[in-house]
């Protein structure tokens, strides 16, 4: 099966149940932001900028809890900022598992190994050595860090912990291979350190997925190198969504950089052109999300946006209509649901009810709409099961070609992205680049939104990825 019988099985009933009920608008995943705090400032990050006045905020826990109770979504996406900072992260995720909850956890990777040797910590025994061997062998962790886990102590075992779960996926961000995801999250040896994790929590019994967002700019058969190389890693499912600005960011576009947005951003007919390309070599991985949603990505039908049934809580509350765009918090998901006026947003049969919903084609307001939606068609239900019931494509077969691939550039200690910041900062490559953003931009785009690690203001990611292109070019 392409994804886990228990996981198929709970939401679809939880579907059917809401359909006998005739449920008018129910909730399918839950994107969850305890906080919005960050250990990296990517390029083009929307949260950042949207909460940069609340970035030191937290949603208590129980309120985290409470949220999932009552909007009773079967899945949720804990994700930020970057979640694993909160500092009552291994609570959620374990009250959220005893609500029954499929989890995502939304990271940036970076300290995912942390939270992986507390749980070895708090699980070791001398059964567990063969683990620890071939962490040691493969570098994923050191000697002196596989002596603490061996001396774990009463209080270390006492600690509550991420445990590996069918019913919990970590989610890692990644946007491209070395060269190009170390540029965006502008730091170096960060995709060194997600693979790192991935590894580990593979060997570790973990599941894991990982969630890219295509721009403008992004290369398709970069994006089908990578996935083969997370495939040879036996990551189990994949995210990809395309990236997304609506008219603010236009307009900011214009008005502050004095730029054409049509050289950014990622309209719906490029979308579709880029999708097309990936639907095609896309069946040789696990990609999440229907394939309703994947043909519609792919320019093979229309769907309507179903943003109340991916609902986002933070700090502020309720955020509606959905994940991109804010037009208000509310106090309750029921209140959310009776007071938007759901009819003013997406895009019908071609024509945008709301402008800023123009190009928008993302997940979180359109992976859902092929069983949720009017655009229902006979024969989509059937899809969808043989697609779950459907085998798992094999793990692609590793090789060192492959990884020779994937570490194409910045690799922490060898200063290539100074270099690279170099080529692209300088006269030669353009205006502004991205890398000379300052912080006060944050506080003046307010406009700007987008998401974790994914979706949201691409215009300076897709400019950063054309230098990258350009630098590229001139490289070789
Ligand atoms: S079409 Fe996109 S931007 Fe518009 S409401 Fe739906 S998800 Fe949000
Ligand atoms: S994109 Fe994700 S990892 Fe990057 S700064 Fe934003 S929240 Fe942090």
């Amino acid at each position: 099966m392409r994804f886990p019988f228990a996981l198929t099985k709970k939401i679809a009933s939880h579907i059917i149940r809401h359909k006998l009920r005739k449920t008018p608008k129910f909730a399918m995943v839950l994107q969850l932001e305890p906080l919005h705090t960050c250990n990296l400032t990517c390029t083009g990050c929307g949260r950042i900028r949207e909460y940069s006045t609340s970035l030191k905020d937290m949603v208590p826990l129980e309120q985290c809890l409470q949220a999932a109770i009552e909007c009773d979504a079967p899945m949720v996406s804990v994700c930020g900022g970057e979640p694993l900072i909160y500092p009552k992260i291994e609570e959620l995720i374990n009250g959220l598992l005893d609500q029954g909850r499929v989890l995502y956890i939304c990271t940036n990777g970076m300290f995912m190994r942390k939270k992986m040797r507390d749980y070895l910590a708090v699980v070791y025994s001398p059964k567990i050595e063969p683990k620890l061997k071939k962490l040691l062998d493969g570098k994923l962790i050191s000697e002196k860090e596989a002596e603490t886990i061996r001396k774990s102590d009463e209080t270390a075992r006492k600690k509550v912990v991420i445990r590996p779960t069918k019913w919990m996926y970590w989610n890692v961000h990644v946007d491209g291979l070395e060269f190009t995801h170390d540029l965006i999250v502008e730091r170096e040896g960060v995709f060194k350190e997600c693979i790192a994790a991935i590894k580990m929590a593979k060997i570790i019994g973990y599941q894991v997925a990982t969630n890219t967002t295509v721009y403008k700019e992004t290369d398709v058969q970069e994006i089908e190198d990578m996935f083969k190389y997370l495939s040879s890693l036996e990551v189990d499912g994949h995210t990809i969504s395309p990236g997304y600005d609506y008219d603010a960011a236009k307009k900011d576009m214009v008005s502050r950089l004095g730029k054409d947005p049509k050289q950014f951003f990622l309209t719906r007919d490029m979308t579709r052109q880029k999708f097309a390309k990936i639907q095609e070599w896309g069946k040789a991985f696990t990609i999440f999300g229907t394939p309703v949603y994947q043909e519609f990505l792919a320019g093979k039908r229309e769907l309507t946006c179903t943003a109340w049934a991916i609902p986002t809580f933070n700090v502020k509350g309720w955020k509606a209509p959905c994940y991109l765009m804010t037009d208000g918090h509310y106090g309750g998901y029921q209140e959310m649901l009776s007071k938007v006026q759901w009819e003013k947003y997406g895009v019908v049969n071609g024509v945008a009810r709301d402008p800023r919903c123009e190009h928008c084609m993302v997940h979180c307001g359109y992976d859902p709409s092929g069983a949720l939606g009017t655009n229902y068609q006979s024969g989509d239900n059937w899809k969808n099961i043989k697609y779950n019931f459907g085998a798992k494509p094999k793990p692609f077969p590793a090789s060192l070609e492959l990884v020779k691939r994937a570490y194409n550039g910045v690799t922490i200690g060898k200063g290539h992205l100074a270099e690279a910041k170099a080529i692209i900062n300088s006269p030669a490559a353009g205006a502004r680049g991205a890398f000379t953003r300052k912080e006060e931009d944050h506080q003046h785009q307010e406009a700007h939104v987008g998401s974790h690690c994914g979706t949201g203001d691409t215009s300076e990611r897709d400019e950063l990825l054309e230098k990258i292109k350009d630098a590229k070019k001139a490289e070789a």
